[in-house]
């Protein structure tokens, strides 16, 4: 048989047993998958002392280090997650401007994180020459990646470089998208600070991207990073509002409004549920999130604010 005639011969069949064309239907996806996650770490490096009420004695960044390898013995896929205020707090921001901060999260082996209202706090330029301290460290684990999807960068060219609207990450049987969204800068971060960047609203920016990780990217999974705050009452958007204006995510990894939560929120969606988790403040606790696809099926999903204690 000539070429040409194979092929469409080939297409006749493909198209009467409505196969694809070229190799194998793809296999539905199947796997498990842990996200560890921090927000408003606010430059916390050492544990709280004594006389911080129920928070004594908790946090430390050595000791969430700890935590994290000990997890990451135990389990197989898993992501460590930041959903911003990173920056500002304590001395060591004061001194390092955030590089420490950022050195940190690379060493500690943090994939991803998005930026909050604090993390403008020195401006623009500070901001980039964290970022570019955390780059230039010599380690083995990659620089983290920055997401964000509804700040315009485009006034501000060496930040926005550094940060994309969202990230593929995949893992053996399935294929998480991680987006992020900020606060709006109004009240929040002086002018001067943020200058070229421009605030859009996150729900009509998160809408598109969203989209386009389950129908051109097909992920198995959408995270959100957001800094825009758990409950914000109606007066401005919020991680509560979000699953019932932007379907299609699966998990809010939250900051902005330092609350405690013992368990993720579930919110029931047309198709699963949003679960949206937040661990309070300053590195006390690390939040855990699992979950298990099957045959391309979201299966479960369980989560858990791990304390973040001495040994
Ligand atoms: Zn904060």
């Amino acid at each position: 048989m000539k070429r040409r005639d194979f092929i469409a011969a080939l297409g006749t069949a493909a198209v009467a047993s409505h196969l694809p064309l070229w190799g194998a239907p793809e296999a539905p996806s199947s796997g498990r998958i842990t996200l560890l996650h921090t927000n408003d770490t606010h430059s916390h490096i050492e544990p709280f002392g004594p006389g911080n009420g129920p928070i004594s004695g908790l946090g430390g960044v050595a000791r969430r280090a700890t935590l994290v390898r000990q997890l990451r013995q135990q389990l197989g896929s898993l992501l460590l997650l930041d959903a911003g205020d990173t920056f500002q707090g304590t001395p060591y921001f004061n001194r390092y401007k955030g590089r420490l901060d950022y050195q940190l999260m690379r060493m500690l082996g943090y994939d991803a994180g998005t930026l909050g209202n604090h993390d403008f706090d020195n401006g623009v330029g500070p901001l980039v020459e964290a970022m570019e301290a955390m780059e230039e460290l010599k380690h083995s684990n990659p620089p983290l990646a920055f997401v964000n999807c509804n700040f315009d960068f485009r006034g501000a060219p060496a930040l926005g470089g550094r940060v994309r609207p969202y990230l593929i990450r995949n893992f053996p049987g399935l294929r998480v998208g991680i987006t992020g969204v900020g606060v709006d800068f109004t009240g929040l971060v002086a002018p001067k600070n943020h200058e070229g960047v421009i605030w859009k609203d996150p729900y009509a920016s998160l809408g598109p991207v969203v989209a386009r990780l389950r129908e051109v990217d097909k992920v198995d999974l959408v995270v959100v990073l957001s800094h825009l705050g758990y409950d914000m009452k109606g007066f401005a958007p919020d991680d509560l509002q979000l699953p019932g204006r932007v379907p299609g995510i699966d998990a809010i990894i939250g900051g902005h409004s330092h609350t405690f939560l013992n368990a993720p929120t579930r919110v029931p969606q047309a198709k699963g549920e949003t679960l949206i988790f937040q661990v309070g403040y300053g590195g006390v606790n690390l939040g855990r999130l699992d979950f298990a696809i099957a045959r391309g099926t979201l299966k479960s999903a369980s989560g858990a604010s791990l304390p973040v204690l001495g040994a």
